[in-house]
C-alpha cells in the first residue's frame, strides 16, 4: 500500500526486550467494532517520512494463546487521535533523515476491527515471512557499502604519501586492501547463496541461510569501513566523507532486524541438530 510503512514493527514498551519477538508489550483490545492500541517503541524505520500514511503495528491481542500467537499486526493510519510521533531517535549522533527512525506512542487509539491483517494470531507468522526479504536486501546493500569504502580507500593510499612513500604502502596496507577484496567477494557469494534458498528451499531452512548472512555481512562491512577511515586519517571521521555515515549505518545493521547473536543462535541450533 502506498504510503505504509514497510517494516512492520515489534510494538515493546522502550525498555522491553525486542530481540526475542514474544517479549511484545503493546496491546489491543476489541472494543465493539474497533481495537483500542496503547503502547510505546523507540526506532520504526521510515516512520519520520513525509509519504507515510498508514503504520503496520504489531500488538498483543490475546495473552493466553500459545507464545507465538498471541500477536496480531493491525493497520493504524498515522491521523489516528491518540498517536503520537514522539521523537527522532538518533544512530551514533545521525538521525538518518529524512525518513528516521521514530519513537512512537499510542494512546488508546482507536482503530476498526478490519484493519487487522491476515486475523487475530498471525502477526508473528507475518513478520518471519516479512524479515526474511529485508534482511537479505539489509546485506546487499551492505555490500555495495563496503564496495564503495574499499575504492576510497585505495583512492587515497594512491594518492597521499608519508615518509617518502605512497600511503598504501606502508605498514599493512596492501594486506588490507587484499583482505577487503576477499571479505567482500566472499560476502557476496553467501548472499548469492541464501537468495538461492530462498528461491527452492522452505522458510525454515531458508531462514538459517538468512541468518547466517546477517550475523557476518554487517560485521564485515563494518571492518572494511573502519580500514577505509583509518587510511583517511582524520577526514575519514568527518562530514567531508561518506565514510562516518556508512560506518553507522553498517553498525547499526548489528542490531536492527536481531542482533548478531540471536541470529548466531539460529545458525549454531541448525547445525547442532545434525547430530542430535
Ligand atoms: C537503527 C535501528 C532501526 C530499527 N528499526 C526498527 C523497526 O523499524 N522496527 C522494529 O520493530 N524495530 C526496529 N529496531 C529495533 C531492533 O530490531 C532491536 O533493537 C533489536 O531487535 C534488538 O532488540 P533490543 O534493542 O530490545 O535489544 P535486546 O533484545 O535487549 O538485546 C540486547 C543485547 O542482548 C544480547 N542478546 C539478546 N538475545 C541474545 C541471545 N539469544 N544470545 C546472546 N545474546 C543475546 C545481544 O548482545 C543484544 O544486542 C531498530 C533498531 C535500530 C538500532
Amino acid at each position: 500500500m502506498e504510503g505504509t510503512i514497510r517494516s512492520a514493527f515489534a510494538m515493546t514498551e522502550p525498555d522491553r526486550a525486542c530481540s526475542d519477538a514474544t517479549n511484545i508489550a503493546a496491546t489491543a483490545d476489541l472494543d465493539g467494532d474497533e481495537w483500542v492500541i496503547n503502547g510505546e517503541k523507540h526506532y520504526i524505520s521510515g516512520a519520520g517520512g513525509k509519504r507515510r500514511k498508514v503504520l503496520i503495528v504489531m500488538v498483543l491481542t490475546d495473552t493466553d494463546a500459545p507464545r507465538k500467537l498471541r500477536q496480531s499486526q493491525i493497520l493504524v493510519p498515522m491521523d489516528t487521535p491518540g498517536f503520537e510521533m514522539i521523537d527522532g531517535m538518533q544512530v551514533l549522533g545521525d538521525y538518518d533523515a529524512p525518513h528516521g527512525h521514530m519513537h512512537l506512542r499510542f494512546t488508546n487509539c482507536r482503530v476498526p476491527k478490519d484493519n487487522i491483517l491476515l486475523g487475530a494470531g498471525r502477526g508473528f507468522e507475518i513478520s518471519q515471512g516479512r524479515l526474511g526479504p529485508g534482511r537479505i536486501h539489509h546485506c546487499m546493500r551492505a555490500i555495495g557499502q563496503a564496495e564503495n569504502a574499499l575504492e576510497l580507500m585505495i583512492k587515497r593510499g594512491l594518492s597521499r604519501e608519508a615518509f617518502g612513500k605512497k600511503l598504501i604502502d606502508l605498514g599493512g596496507n596492501i594486506d588490507l586492501v587484499a583482505k577487503s577484496r576477499m571479505n567482500i567477494d566472499a560476502s557476496r557469494l553467501m548472499v548469492f547463496q541464501t537468495a538461492r534458498a530462498m528461491d527452492i528451499l522452505p522458510k525454515d531452512q531458508a531462514r538459517i541461510y538468512i541468518s547466517s548472512i546477517k550475523a557476518s555481512v554487517p560485521i564485515i562491512c563494518c571492518d572494511i569501513i573502519d580500514r577505509a577511515i583509518q587510511m583517511y586519517r582524520a577526514l575519514g571521521v568527518s562530514q567531508h566523507t561518506p565514510l562516518a555515515a556508512m560506518y553507522g549505518n553498517a553498525r547499526m545493521l548489528r542490531l536492527a532486524d536481531g542482533p548478531d547473536e540471536v541470529h548466531r543462535m539460529v545458525v549454531a541450533r541448525a547445525e547442532i541438530k545434525k547430530y542430535q
